[in-house]
C-alpha cells in the first residue's frame, strides 16, 4: 500500500514478509482489509500465547475502561496494580515456591533486560556479563551488547562492551558441555575473562534459532554461577508464559534464577508490559534509579491478571500445552524424516519448536509458500534458517493440524517440486487430545 512506502521508515521487517494490510484478528486468525483469513503461527513473535483478542481478557479490559479505570499512572499505586500483584503472587509465585519482588520497567522486553543488567552490575560491583552465542535480548545498547546477531549489533554505531560471549548448549556439538568451559575460564585468573556480575541466558533461544538448552546444562550453569558467586539471570521474555509448557521456562530444569525478565505474552493481550523479578535480598535499587514514564501499564495489569486467573489457576492449561506440544514434536519429526534427507532437523521444546532447514534460502521459500496458503509463519536463526512454529497456545487442535499441514505441503513443494506433493501424513489421534476442559476453549 502506497502510504507505507511513502512515509514509513525502511526499518520495517515483518511487514516485508507478509505484505498485506491487516485489520482484524481473533484467536489464531488474522484478517486483512479484504477479509482474507490467515492462520497465525507467528503470534506476535510469542506475544499472543492466548490468541488475538481473547474474549475473556477483552471483557475485563472493556469493563475497566468503561469505569474510567486509571489508564496511565506512572508508578503510582493503583487498584489494578494491586490486583495484578496479588494474583501473580498467589497463582504464579507461591504455588512454585518462588520468592521474588517485581520491578515494573518501561514496557519493552529490552528495557527489562537493561534493568536486570544494571541491577546485577550494581549489586556485584563488576561490569562483565556472560552472554551466549545466538542469544537475543533486545536492541537497546545494553541489551544489544548481550545479543549475538551481527545484523542487529552492526546497527549500534558504537562499541558494545561489558560482556563476554560463551558457547551456548550444543554450539560445539553434542557431548561438549560448554558450562565446563565457562567454569574453567572463570577458575583461571589468566583466562582473560573477568569475573562477571551475572550470566544472562534464555532456556530456549527464540530469535537465535529455537535452540533448547538441556535441563542438565541449565543445572550445570546454575552450579557454575553459585561456585563463582555470579548472579543467574533468565531472560524468559519469549520462552515464558507457558510457551515451553510451564509458566516459567526454567521450572522443569529445577533451577532457581536470581533475576528473571518477562514481557511479550505477560499482558496476555498484546499490550506493552515488562517486569523484572528479583530475589528479595537482591532488590538493591534506590528509589527512581531505573525510571520511566510508562512503567506499569494499567490496562496490561487488568489483562495480565485475567489471563493468570483464567489459564493458570490450576494445571489444566499446562496439560493442554503438553498434549499439543507432543503432537507438534511428532509431526515435525515425521516431516523431517520424510523430506529432510538427513539435512533438516527439529528443534525446541514445548510449543516452542522449529525445523532447521540448513539455509535461509530454503526456509524463506517454505514460509513464502506457506503464506500463499494463508499461513503466517516466520524464520529465525543466524541465517533465518529455522522455520519457527509459534502459534497461540490456545489454538484448536484442528487449526494446529491445518497449519502444520500447510507447512508440510510447502516443504514438499520446495523440496520435491510441485509435481510430487504427497498428502500430508495425518495422524492426529486421540492420544494428543487434552481433556475437553472448556477453560481452554476460546469462545468464538
Ligand atoms: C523479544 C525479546 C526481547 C526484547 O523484547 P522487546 O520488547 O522487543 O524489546 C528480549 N529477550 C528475548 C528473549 C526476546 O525474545
Amino acid at each position: 500500500m502506497k502510504i507505507f512506502e511513502e512515509i514509513e521508515s525502511e526499518v520495517q521487517s515483518y511487514a516485508r514478509s507478509f505484505p498485506r494490510v491487516f485489520h482484524r484478528a481473533q484467536g489464531e486468525f488474522m484478517y486483512d482489509e479484504e477479509g482474507e483469513q490467515y492462520l497465525d503461527f507467528l503470534a506476535g513473535a510469542g506475544t499472543l500465547n492466548y490468541g488475538h483478542n481473547n474474549p475473556l481478557l477483552k471483557e475485563a479490559l472493556i469493563a475497566y475502561i468503561q469505569e474510567d479505570g486509571i489508564s496511565h499512572g506512572l508508578d503510582l499505586h493503583t487498584r489494578a496494580k494491586a490486583a495484578f500483584l496479588e494474583t501473580f503472587s498467589e497463582k504464579i509465585l507461591k504455588p512454585r515456591g518462588l520468592e521474588f519482588v517485581m520491578q515494573f520497567t518501561g514496557p519493552t522486553g529490552s528495557n527489562a533486560v537493561e534493568a536486570a543488567l544494571k541491577l546485577a552490575r550494581n549489586i556485584k560491583g563488576r561490569e562483565n556479563i556472560i552472554s551466549f552465542t545466538n542469544g537475543f535480548h533486545g536492541v537497546s545498547l545494553g541489551s544489544l551488547a548481550v545479543t549475538g546477531n551481527s545484523h542487529h549489533r552492526g546497527a549500534a554505531g558504537t562499541s558494545l562492551g561489558g560482556t563476554e560471549r560463551i558457547p551456548y548448549d550444543g554450539y560445539l556439538g553434542d557431548g561438549i558441555d560448554t558450562t565446563a568451559y565457562l567454569d574453567k575460564m572463570l577458575s583461571d585468573s589468566s583466562s582473560g575473562v573477568d569475573t562477571p556480575a551475572a550470566v544472562i541466558v534464555e532456556t530456549v533461544q527464540g530469535e537465535g534459532g529455537i535452540n533448547a538448552a538441556s535441563f542438565e546444562w541449565l543445572r550445570n550453569l546454575e552450579a557454575v554461577c553459585r561456585k563463582h558467586d555470579i548472579l543467574l539471570i533468565v531472560d524468559d521474555i519469549q520462552a515464558g508464559c507457558g510457551r515451553t509448557g510451564t509458566f516459567f521456562s526454567f521450572e522443569e530444569a529445577g533451577i532457581s534464577p536470581d533475576i528473571v525478565t518477562m514481557s511479550k505474552s505477560l499482558s496476555g493481550y498484546g499490550l506493552p508490559f515488562a517486569v523484572v523479578l528479583i530475589r528479595p535480598e537482591l532488590d538493591q535499587w534506590r528509589p527512581g534509579e531505573h525510571n520511566g514514564t510508562f512503567r506499569g501499564n494499567n490496562l496490561a495489569f487488568v489483562t495480565a491478571k485475567a489471563a493468570i486467573d483464567h489459564f493458570w489457576s490450576d494445571d489444566s492449561f499446562e496439560r493442554q500445552i503438553k498434549a499439543k506440544a507432543a503432537y507438534v514434536s511428532d509431526r515435525l519429526q515425521a516431516i523431517v524424516d520424510r523430506y529432510g534427507e538427513g539435512n533438516f532437523e527439529t528443534r525446541g521444546r514445548g510449543m516452542f519448536q522449529g525445523i532447521n532447514c540448513v539455509n535461509g534460502e530454503i526456509a524463506g521459500k517454505i514460509t513464502r509458500a506457506a503464506f500463499k496458503q494463508g499461513l503466517i509463519i516466520e524464520t529465525s536463526g543466524a541465517d533465518d534458517q529455522v522455520v519457527k512454529f509459534l502459534c497461540p497456545l490456545t489454538i484448536s487442535e484442528g487449526n494446529l493440524k491445518r497449519g502444520i499441514d500447510i507447512v508440510e505441503k510447502a516443504i514438499a513443494e520446495v523440496c520435491a517440486g510441485e509435481d510430487h506433493i504427497p498428502e500430508p501424513v495425518d495422524f492426529f489421534e486421540e492420544d494428543y487430545s487434552a481433556s475437553d476442559d472448556d477453560r481452554f476453549k476460546v469462545a468464538s
